[in-house]
C-alpha cells in the first residue's frame, strides 16, 4: 500500500531552519520559526513553570488517566484567564487538547459534525495550518481580505465586504490577538462591527487565541474574544498555552464551545469528550497541570505574569527600535506599521524575491511571505536587519 503514498508539501519554516543552520555567516539572523527567543537567542523555561513542575513531581501521587476532556480544573483556570466573567460557566463546554493545533483540529471536526455544509472564512493571509487542516478535514475554506500590504494595517472595509459573502451557518475564523502572520489586529470599534455583522448574518465565530499576553497585555488581548463570546448565540474558541507559558513541546491547548442556550443535556461537553476519544483518547496532562498550578497559586501566577510582561515589553522595544532605524535609513515613515503591530510577528508585505535577496545578500532568514519573528531579533541585530531591508529595496 505504501507505494500509493504521494509526497506531501514540506513545511517551509522547517526547511528554512535547516538552511539557517547550514549558513556559516556570523551575522546571520533567524527570523523564521514561531517561537519566542530572548536576547540571547534562547527559548527559556519560565520561572513559574520550573517551580510548578517541581511541585508536581514532589506531590503527584498518580499518573492514572484524567477525564476524556482533561482535568476540569484546567478548563476552569483557562476559562477564567481567557474569558474572565464574560460568559457564565454553564454555557461553556471545554476540553483539553494537544496544543492549540489540537484545539483547531477538534473545532473543525466539530463544525463538520454539526453542519457538514458550513464553510470556514479565513483571513488573507492566516496561519497556514488553518488552511491545510481545513483541507485535510474536508471543509471548504473561503478567504476574506485582511492585510493591506500598502499600509501594513487591516483592510477593514475589504474584510467586512468579503464577510458579507458568507451565508447563515458559515464559520468566521478570527485571531483573538497578535495576528499570525501579519501582526495587524482589529481595534475595539472593528471588533464591535464584526460582532454586529456576525449577528446580522447568523455567522458562527471561531476565535483562535494563541498569544494572549504577547500584544497589549493579558486582559487587553482577551477583549476581542470576550466581546465575541458574550455577544453571539454560539461560538468556538481554540486556545494555546505554548507561547504565553513557553511550554511548546508539552502540547497544551483548550477547545471551548459556547452556547447561550445553555448546555442542559451536556451535549456539547459530551461531544468534545467524544471527539477527544476518537482522535487520541485522553489529552496530554503535564502541561495542563503546570498551567493549572500556576494560575491557581497567587504567588506563581504573579511571577508568571511578570515574566510574561517582561517578554511582551521586550518585543515592543524591539519593534520600536526597528521602526526607528528604518525611519532613519529610509527618511520616511513607511515602516511605522512595525511599531503598531502586536505580537511576535510582522508581515513586511514584500515579495518572495526580495525575501530571498535578503537571505542571500545579508543572511536574513524570514519566511517567504515576508513574515518576521520580532523575537528573533536583539538590539545588535536590529540595525543589521534594517540595513538589509533598505539595501534590498523593500
Ligand atoms: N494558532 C495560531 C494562530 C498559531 O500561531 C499557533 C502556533 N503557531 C497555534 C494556533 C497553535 O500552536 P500550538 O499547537 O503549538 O499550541
Amino acid at each position: 500500500m505504501f507505494e500509493n503514498l504521494k509526497p506531501q508539501p514540506a513545511d517551509k519554516i522547517l526547511a528554512l531552519m535547516q538552511m539557517y543552520r547550514d549558513d556559516p555567516r556570523e551575522q546571520k539572523v533567524d527570523l523564521g520559526v514561531g517561537v519566542y527567543k530572548n536576547a540571547e537567542g534562547v527559548t527559556p523555561v519560565m520561572r513559574a513553570v520550573k517551580v510548578a513542575e517541581q511541585r508536581i513531581i514532589d506531590e503527584q501521587a498518580t499518573k492514572a488517566y484524567t477525564g476524556l476532556a482533561g482535568d476540569p480544573a484546567y478548563a476552569d483556570a483557562m476559562i477564567d484567564l481567557i474569558l474572565g466573567n464574560a460568559v457564565e460557566r454553564d454555557k461553556i463546554a471545554a476540553a483539553a487538547t494537544p496544543g492549540g493545533t489540537g484545539a483547531v483540529r477538534q473545532a473543525f471536526e466539530l463544525i463538520k459534525m454539526a453542519n457538514p455544509g458550513a464553510r470556514v472564512f479565513v483571513s488573507d493571509p492566516t496561519w497556514p495550518n488553518h488552511v491545510s487542516i481545513l483541507k485535510y478535514v474536508g471543509i471548504e475554506a473561503v478567504v476574506y481580505r485582511y492585510f493591506d500590504a500598502s499600509t501594513g494595517a487591516v483592510n477593514f472595509d475589504g474584510m467586512l465586504e468579503d464577510l458579507k459573502g458568507a451565508k447563515e451557518g458559515d464559520v468566521v475564523l478570527l485571531h483573538g490577538c497578535c495576528h499570525n502572520p501579519t501582526g495587524a489586529n482589529l481595534n475595539s470599534t472593528q471588533w464591535q462591527a464584526v460582532v454586529e455583522l456576525l449577528n446580522e448574518r447568523g455567522l458562527i465565530p471561531m476565535v483562535d487565541i494563541a498569544y494572549q499576553g504577547f500584544g497589549d497585555g493579558l486582559e487587553e488581548d482577551a477583549a476581542g474574544v470576550r466581546l465575541v463570546a458574550s455577544s453571539v448565540p454560539e461560538c468556538l474558541i481554540a486556545a494555546s498555552c505554548s507561547k504565553n507559558f513557553g511550554i511548546y513541546r508539552e502540547r497544551t491547548g483548550l477547545l471551548m464551545a459556547i452556547s447561550q442556550q445553555g448546555d442542559a443535556e451536556g451535549l456539547n461537553q459530551k461531544t468534545l469528550a467524544y471527539l477527544n476519544r476518537q482522535n487520541y483518547s485522553f489529552p496530554p496532562d503535564h502541561g495542563a497541570r503546570v498551567v493549572t498550578t500556576i494560575l491557581n497559586d497567587p504567588e506563581l501566577r504573579a511571577d508568571w505574569k511578570q515574566e510574561l510582561e517582561e517578554t511582551r515589553l521586550g518585543m515592543l522595544a524591539l519593534r520600536q527600535q526597528l521602526a526607528d532605524e528604518l525611519q532613519r535609513l529610509s527618511g520616511s515613515d513607511r515602516f511605522g506599521f512595525i511599531a503598531e503591530h502586536r505580537g511576535m510577528f510582522s508581515l513586511l508585505g514584500t515579495t518572495p524575491e526580495l525575501v530571498e535577496k535578503m537571505r542571500v545578500d545579508a543572511g536574513i532568514y524570514m519566511v517567504g511571505d515576508s513574515r518576521l519573528n520580532i523575537a528573533g531579533l536583539n538590539a545588535q541585530s536590529v540595525p543589521v536587519l534594517a540595513k538589509a531591508i533598505i539595501d534590498a529595496g523593500v
